[in-house]
């Protein structure tokens, strides 16, 4: 899913959940059951494109550069939600962090594969991958769908 939505159900889980060491592991529970739906593919391409089930570090496709900016901005967007968590809810700072934490953590796993290819974490790394049945472009209607229901929870439109 995107990092964006995972951002998303992090922030919205530090605004109920009072125990920071209770939202992060809720965040990183959101993050798999996340990916397990139906979700878009991470890099957006013809329909016929399928998504590389590698097991390489470095992940070839942020060797392109169209993934590496898609990739980029889809963590932009996940930095400036947590921006605006921290902005809305002043008083749950600690929940916030925790949640955004938990809820992107699987995926900033990432972050020392793509920029020094080096694997750390494969077998969470394995796992997180296989849990990915479903990724399609048709699955942009489920990020949709369920970035509109966490903006109404957090009460944002
Ligand atoms: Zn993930």
């Amino acid at each position: 899913m995107l990092l964006t939505n995972h951002a998303l159900t992090g922030i919205w889980l530090g605004s109920v959940i009072d125990q920071p060491v209770l939202g992060f592991p809720a965040g990183v529970a959101s993050h798999l059951i996340l990916d397990s739906t139906p979700h878009a593919l991470w890099m957006p391409g013809p329909f016929r494109y399928t998504y590389p089930k590698t097991d390489n570090p470095g992940l070839p496709h942020f060797k392109e550069p169209r993934g590496f900016i898609i990739g980029s901005l889809d963590f932009a967007g996940a930095l400036t939600i947590l921006g605006v968590g921290l902005f809305i809810f002043p008083q749950r700072r600690g929940q916030i962090v925790a949640g955004w934490l938990g809820a992107v953590g699987p995926d900033l796993l990432y972050l020392p594969e793509i920029f020094f290819h080096r694997r750390f974490f494969a077998r969470f790394k394995r796992f997180h991958s296989n849990i990915q049945w479903s990724e399609s472009p048709y699955g942009i209607i489920t990020e949709v769908i369920w970035a509109l229901l966490m903006l109404r929870l957090l009460k944002l439109i």
